[in-house]
């Protein structure tokens, strides 16, 4: 039996690759996003690698893609609300939790 894969074999390197590239198992973080706190400063969107920030119709920060984004934290690091608008949080905790009680424990009122 395989016991491991090769990364060449799930991950597609060159240009324009970003949509070919969903997220695996691997992702040890995810960002958790606050719209009570998000000022919509666009700084997050126009710094993740992936594009994985949703914006609305009208432009605005709606979410986060979690099929494509790797948890690099960029857009966590850049956020410059205090306190931070998104927050990294452990993939394992994240998956094992509903979002609104995520959203409350991370980001107390
Ligand atoms: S963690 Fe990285 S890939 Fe995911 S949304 Fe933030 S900047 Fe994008
Ligand atoms: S960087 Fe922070 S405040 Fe700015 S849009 Fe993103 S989540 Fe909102």
């Amino acid at each position: 039996m395989k016991k491991y894969v090769l990364l060449s074999e799930v991950v597609k390197i060159g240009k324009g690759q970003t949509n070919s590239n969903t997220t695996g198992s691997w992702r040890v973080e995810r960002p958790v996003w606050n719209p009570q706190t998000c000022i919509n400063c666009m700084l997050c969107w126009v710094s993740c690698p992936d594009g994985c920030i949703i914006l609305s119709k009208k432009d605005r920060v709606s979410g986060i893609d979690y099929t494509y984004c790797k948890g690099c934290g960029i857009c966590a690091e850049v956020c410059p609300t205090k306190p931070k608008s998104i927050a990294m949080v452990l993939e394992s905790i994240a998956q094992s939790t509903k979002e609104p009680e995520l959203i409350d424990n991370i980001f107390p009122s």
